[in-house]
């Protein structure tokens, strides 16, 4: 009996039985199987009942194969083989009952006969999919890869051993405004900032040669021109041996914290060429009260030179007598982080003396507490100055004193004499007429004397804190009206207008509080030439008496109005013209003030001035 095709086949082909590849032959028009070796029955799963002699379709069908009939039809049609590599095929692998994702590398022949025709097709093929599978991981791996690259904000690049680029990032395109790898590869020298690229190129150069990591600041230029700065790393990737066999590079952009740096650093040395260029002393300390800062005026005068600064150290240059009382003043005011003002000698070790330091200083929130800022000022000048016009104004008291106790007892008894003088001349009918005038003069001028004279004594009364009051219970406004009938005798021309608007009692030493007034109805008038007008006011409220005397006069200039109630201050210029000793208001504010009362005015130069004074009002 003839052997079958598949016998002939099977016969022919037994060489490929175990060859590891997959051959299958398919004959005849049907293109029935008529041979498959077991590497290919292995695949399928299926026993060669159930497909040898099947044709092209059924076969395929058993196997659950995705393979397109009309491949082989074509090639058995045409006579022209077909091969592919990495071919996809979805079958039922191995018969487990899934369709798997198969690869495989595969030709299909056309078998001739003895004619020359067509007979059929046979199949060799070679699976691949462990090789593909494989390097589809390495790619979605690759592709991560890419994909984390783009998405962070770092420029990354890579190179081979040579340090040729091989990969820049999409940071890298954005940054340059390239487009293509080549193109990046070229210009990214050029990208760099023209003083960087010499260090760049040196570091560059000496890590390919060493196989060395590299850190760098570098400017690079955007693609609008700027130029930004980077920290640049790039990491040698070194295989078992030793041996480079990549280079991955990363740049920041660092340029934000780059300028603040530079920013702070300018600001730091303006703060310190500011400070250093002072007379002032400056210093610093931490939020613990250790001193981190002096300028350089604080070390000239303590000769400190190192750096760092003992906690207590300042106070050595202190006077011993000042120091207990200016650490207690310090650590008070640290403590609670209240302003520091503090006044003590200081020594200036460069002549060996010490110098009164007038200490100013102020917490630190930032928004932590963060310490103390303190500038010292010699106050030394100022110190001396104000010692020597306390000793003056001292002696001037004791001149005073001495002086007008000297005074007051030879007026009491001139005055005495022209009173007897005055009573025995008219009884004894004297020419009269030609001395009365004269002892009318010398009687005013006894009594201006006797003024002056209580003034001083006054004065220096105040000064020993001797002032006696003697407070009764009165109607202010009838006291007030006769101390203007007083002024009004002696100025006739004046016209004294009074705005009363209260009969309020208060209780006061009558005397003195005429005193005051007396005392600002008389400079009313005396700095008011050619104005003769004069205003009263007299107000009460529920607790307080107020009274104001108005004149439109030569007024007080703006800078000299803060001292006007200084004792023998006197308007420079203006009050040249007019008698007085400037104690007239000294008096009367300590008067006030004795009142527990309060004094004060208004001016304006050339327009007037009001001065007024307010007394408490009676409780009844
Ligand atoms: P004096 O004896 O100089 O008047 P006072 O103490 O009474 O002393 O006043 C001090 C200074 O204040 C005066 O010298 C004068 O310059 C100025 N002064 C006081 N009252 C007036 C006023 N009503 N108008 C302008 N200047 C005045």
């Amino acid at each position: 009996m003839a052997d079958s095709a598949s016998d002939k086949d099977e016969k022919a082909m037994g060489l490929f039985m175990s060859a590891p590849g997959s051959v299958l032959i398919r004959r005849g028009p049907e293109l029935s199987l008529t041979f498959i070796n077991d590497t290919a029955l292995y695949q399928t799963g299926l026993t060669r009942a159930d497909i040898i002699g099947k044709n092209i379709d059924d076969t395929l069908k058993k196997m659950n194969s995705s393979f397109d009939p009309a491949l082989f039809r074509n090639v058995y049609k045409t006579g022209n083989p077909f091969s592919a590599r990495a071919f996809h095929i979805r079958h039922d692998l191995q018969g487990k009952g899934e369709i798997a994702d198969t690869w495989y590398d595969l030709v299909i022949e056309p078998i001739f006969d003895l004619e020359g025709r067509v007979d059929g097709v046979a199949t060799f093929s070679h699976d691949v999919t462990e090789l593909i599978k494989a390097n589809n991981e390495l790619l979605r791996k690759q592709n991560r890869f890419a994909l984390i690259a783009d998405a962070i904000p770092h420029k990354i690049w890579t190179s081979g051993p040579d340090g040729k680029a091989t990969y820049y990032n999409k940071g890298w395109y954005d940054y340059t405004g390239a487009s293509e790898l080549e193109q990046l590869r070229q210009l990214i020298w050029g990208a760099l900032h023209p003083d960087d690229l010499k260090p760049a190129m040196d570091t560059w150069e000496k890590a390919l040669k060493n196989g060395e990591d590299v850190e760098i600041e570098q400017r690079f230029k955007r693609f609008d021109g700027a130029y930004l700065w980077h920290l640049t790393r790039v990491c040698a990737c070194k295989d078992e041996t030793g041996s480079v066999t990549m280079w991955v590079g990363s740049s920041t952009n660092i340029h934000e914290q780059k300028c603040a740096e530079e920013a702070l650093r300018e600001s730091e040395a303006q703060f310190k060429a500011l400070t250093n260029s002072n007379s002032l002393l400056i210093w610093q300390t931490d939020e613990h009260g250790t001193t981190t800062f002096v300028n350089d005026t604080w070390r000239a005068y303590t000769g400190v030179e190192k750096d760092a600064i003992d906690k207590n150290e300042w106070l050595n240059n202190i006077h011993p007598d000042d120091r207990i009382h200016a650490l207690q003043q310090f650590n008070d005011a640290f403590n609670a982080r209240l302003l520091i003002h503090s006044k003590y000698r200081f020594l200036d070790v460069r002549t060996g003396q010490y110098r009164w330091m007038l200490d100013n200083a102020h917490p630190v929130f930032n928004p932590e507490f963060g310490g103390y800022i303190g500038s010292m000022t010699d106050i030394q000048e100022q110190e001396m100055a104000q010692l020597a016009t306390n000793l003056l104004m001292e002696k001037k008291d004791e001149f005073l004193s001495i002086a007008s106790h000297e005074l007051k007892t030879p007026i009491t008894s001139m005055k005495a004499s022209l009173q007897i003088l005055y009573k025995q001349g008219y009884m004894e009918n004297m020419h009269w007429e030609k001395a009365l005038p004269m002892i009318t003069l010398a009687n005013r001028q006894v009594n201006k004397l006797t003024h002056i004279v209580d003034d001083l004594l006054e004065v220096t009364g105040i000064q020993a804190g001797n002032i006696q009051l003697n407070k009764t219970s009165y109607v202010f406004i009838d006291s007030l009206k006769e101390c203007i009938q007083q002024i009004e005798q002696q100025v006739p021309d004046y016209d004294i207008v009074v705005d009363n608007g209260t009969d309020a009692v208060i209780t006061a030493d009558r005397v003195r509080i005429e005193q005051v007034l007396g005392k600002l109805l008389s400079n009313a008038v005396k700095y008011s030439p050619n104005k003769p007008k004069i205003i009263v006011r007299v107000i009460a409220d529920k607790k307080f008496l107020k009274c104001s005397v108005t004149d439109f006069g030569i007024g007080i200039p703006d800078d000299q109005q803060p001292f006007i109630f200084d004792r023998f201050f006197r308007v420079h210029g203006s009050s040249q013209n007019f008698a007085g000793l400037g104690l007239g208001l000294f008096i009367a504010a300590e008067v006030i003030k004795q009142h527990n009362g309060y004094i004060g005015f208004n001016s304006k130069e050339n327009e007037g001035s009001t001065f007024w004074f307010s007394l408490p009002l009676s409780t009844k």
